[in-house]
C-alpha cells in the first residue's frame, strides 16, 4: 500500500490566528511551487474576537521572519510603539511601576543589575528600579527612535507594536493570497471523519460545499470546533487563580497622545486595558463576573475613558485555561482554541506565534506520528504554563485589600512552583527561570520589584564596588538615560513620517 505525503492543510478560522498561520505556511512552504495545498475557511457571519492589539517584541521576529517591512506593517494595521506594560494601582492605589522591554540597568559581572540597585538602596538612594531602564524613560517621555541613538552609548530601545487586529489579519489574508492560499467563505456544519482512524476528512460547510485535508489547523477560536467539539480534547479550568472570565471592550477617539506603552489599571474587580493606536484607542475591562455585574463594568469602563466611546461596549467571555491536548489525531489547535491567558501581558498572539513556530518544527512528512504528537503537547503545555505563572504573580502580590476581588487574589493558594520562585527572590534575589521560557530574568525581576517582592539581602559580589563607586555607578547610569531621551524624537513624530513619507 502506498502512503500519501502530507501536503494539504487546511485551516479552520480567519481571525488573527487563521490568517498568520496561514501567512506563515505560504512564506514557508512555497505553497504553490512545493506541492503543498493551504486552503482557509472562515465565516463572515460568525466574525472573530478582533481585540488583540498589544503584542510583545517577539512579534518583530515572525514579521520579519515573512519579509514584512516595518513601516508599511505600521501604516497597514494603524499601528503604534510599543516599549513596555505600565501597571497602575496593582500594588496599591497610587502606585506604579513598568514592565520595559530592553534591559535595566547594567550586569557587572557575574550577578544581575537589581544586586547593585538594592545596594544603592541599603545605602539611601531612593531611585526606583524602573529609574534604570532606557525604555521606560522613552516611553513616559512619549519618545521613540529605531535602531541605534547616535547621541548615546546605550544599547537600541526594544519595542513591540499596538495595533488593529482587524487590520492585521487583513494585511496577511493578502500576503497568504498572493502567496497561493485558497480562502473559502461560508459556516462550517459538519465533518466526516476517516472510519478506522477517526482522523478528519472534510468539512462540510452549510451550502453543501466540501473543503478536504490531511492535516487540520484548528483556529477556529474559543468554541474549537475541531479540537473540542469534534474531538473532545478536554480543557484545564485555571479560573481557582485567574478569577477574571469576562471583558468588556470599547474603542474611545484617540487623545492625540501616541504613548509608547500598553496601561493596564487595576479596577475594583479586575483592570483596565488602554491600547493607542493611530486612528482610535482601544480600551476594556477584564473582570470577574463572580465580583462585578456586566453592567457595572461597562458603566466603569465608559467612565475612564480619554476620548468620546466609538461604540458600544462590547462583552466577551472566557475562562483562563489550556486544551488538555492541542495536538489530537491529525487536527492541531492555534490561538484561542488552544487555551487562553487574559492579555495582562499581551501575549496571547505570541502564542499563536510559537504554536506556529512548533507546527513547522514539527510538521509530519508521510504520517502523523504519535511521539511527535506527545512531544507537540507537552512542549505546548509547559509554555503556557510558564506563562500562566507569570501572570499570576501580578495578582498574588498585591497590598491591594480594598475589594473582595483583590483580598481573594492576594489570599489564595498559588501553584507551588511559583511560591518557590517568590520565595527564593525574597531570601536571595535570585531568580529561578527554566530554559526557553518566555519571560526573561530581568521580566521576573521588574514585576517582582514592582509587586513589592523585594529581596531581603543583595549578593555579597556586589560589595566588591566600594560605597562611592555604587552611587557613581547608578548616578551615571541615570545620567547617561536621561540625556539619552532627551535626544530622541517623540513618538508622534516618528509615526507622522513614517505616515508622510509614504502619501
Ligand atoms: C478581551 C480580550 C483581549 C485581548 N487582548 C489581546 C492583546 O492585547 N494581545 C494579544 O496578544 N492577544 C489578545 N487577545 C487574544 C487575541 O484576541 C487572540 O489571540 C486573537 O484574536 C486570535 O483569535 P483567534 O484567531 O484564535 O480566534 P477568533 O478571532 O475568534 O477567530 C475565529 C475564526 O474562526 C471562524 N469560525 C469559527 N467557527 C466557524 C465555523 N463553524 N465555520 C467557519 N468558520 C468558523 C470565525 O469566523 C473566525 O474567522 C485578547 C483576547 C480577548 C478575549
Amino acid at each position: 500500500m502506498t502512503v500519501a505525503a502530507i501536503r494539504d492543510i487546511v485551516i479552520v478560522g480567519g481571525g488573527t490566528a487563521g490568517w498568520m498561520t496561514a501567512a506563515a505556511l505560504a512564506r514557508f512552504l512555497e505553497t504553490t511551487r512545493g506541492g503543498w495545498r493551504v486552503t482557509l475557511v472562515e465565516s463572515d457571519d460568525i466574525g472573530t474576537v478582533g481585540v488583540g492589539e498589544a503584542t510583545i517584541p517577539q512579534i518583530r521576529l515572525f514579521n520579519a521572519g515573512l519579509g514584512i517591512d516595518e513601516d508599511e506593517f505600521l501604516r497597514e494595521t494603524q499601528g503604534s510603539i510599543k516599549l513596555g506594560i505600565e501597571f497602575d494601582g496593582w500594588l496599591r492605589p497610587g502606585h506604579r511601576y513598568m514592565h520595559a522591554f530592553g534591559p535595566t540597568g547594567r550586569d557587572l559581572g557575574l550577578i544581575g543589575f537589581h544586586h547593585y540597585w538594592l545596594r544603592g538602596r541599603a545605602l539611601g538612594d531612593a531611585a526606583p528600579f524602573g529609574a534604570y531602564s532606557y525604555n521606560e524613560a522613552a516611553a513616559y517621555a512619549g519618545r521613540f527612535m529605531r535602531g541605534d541613538n547616535p547621541a548615546t552609548a546605550l544599547p537600541p530601545l526594544v519595542h513591540a507594536y499596538h495595533f488593529d487586529a482587524g487590520l492585521y489579519a487583513a494585511y496577511l489574508r493578502r500576503y497568504a493570497e498572493a502567496r497561493g492560499v485558497v480562502r473559502f467563505e461560508g459556516r462550517i456544519a459538519g465533518v466526516t471523519r476517516d472510519g478506522m482512524s477517526g482522523d478528519i476528512d472534510t468539512l462540510i460547510l452549510e451550502d453543501g460545499a466540501t473543503v478536504s485535508g490531511q492535516l487540520f489547523i484548528d483556529c477556529s477560536g474559543f468554541r474549537g470546533l475541531l479540537i473540542e467539539q469534534t474531538l473532545g480534547a478536554g480543557y484545564e479550568d485555571w479560573s481557582e487563580w485567574l478569577a477574571c472570565d469576562r471583558a468588556m471592550a470599547v474603542p474611545c477617539a484617540s487623545a492625540g497622545d501616541f504613548t509608547p506603552y500598553t496601561r493596564s489599571t487595576a479596577r475594583p474587580a479586575g483592570w483596565q486595558w488602554r491600547i493607542p493606536l493611530q486612528h482610535r484607542t482601544g480600551n476594556g475591562y477584564v473582570y470577574s463576573s463572580a465580583h462585578l455585574s456586566d453592567d457595572e463594568a461597562a458603566a466603569t469602563l465608559l467612565a475612564n475613558l480619554d476620548g468620546e466611546a466609538l461604540a458600544d461596549p462590547r462583552p466577551l467571555r472566557f475562562t483562563a485555561g489550556r486544551r488538555k491536548a492541542v495536538w489530537v489525531k491529525n487536527v492541531v489547535a492555534i490561538g484561542l482554541s488552544s487555551g487562553f491567558l487574559e492579555p495582562l501581558e499581551s501575549t496571547s498572539i505570541h502564542l499563536i506565534q510559537s504554536g506556529i513556530a512548533r507546527l513547522l518544527q514539527f510538521l509530519p512528512d508521510m504520517r502523523i506520528d504519535p511521539v511527535a504528537v506527545a512531544e507537540f503537547n507537552r512542549l505546548s503545555a509547559w509554555e503556557i504554563e510558564r506563562i500562566r505563572d507569570f501572570i499570576i504573580l501580578h495578582y498574588k502580590a498585591t497590598e491591594r485589600a480594598d475589594t473582595p476581588f483583590w483580598r481573594r487574589a492576594r489570599d489564595m493558594a498559588i501553584p507551588p512552583e511559583l511560591a518557590e520562585r517568590i520565595a527564593l527572590f525574597r531570601a536571595t534575589g535570585q531568580i529561578r527561570r527554566d530554559q526557553d521560557e518566555l519571560f526573561t530574568e530581568l521580566a521576573w525581576s521588574q514585576v517582582m520589584i514592582g509587586q513589592g517582592i523585594v529581596p531581603a539581602a543583595h549578593h555579597p559580589l556586589a560589595r566588591l564596588l566600594g560605597d562611592d563607586d555604587i552611587q557613581g555607578f547608578l548616578g551615571t547610569l541615570r545620567q547617561a538615560i536621561a540625556g539619552a531621551v532627551a535626544t530622541l524624537p517623540s513618538h508622534s513624530d516618528f509615526l507622522r513620517s513614517n505616515r508622510s513619507q509614504h502619501r
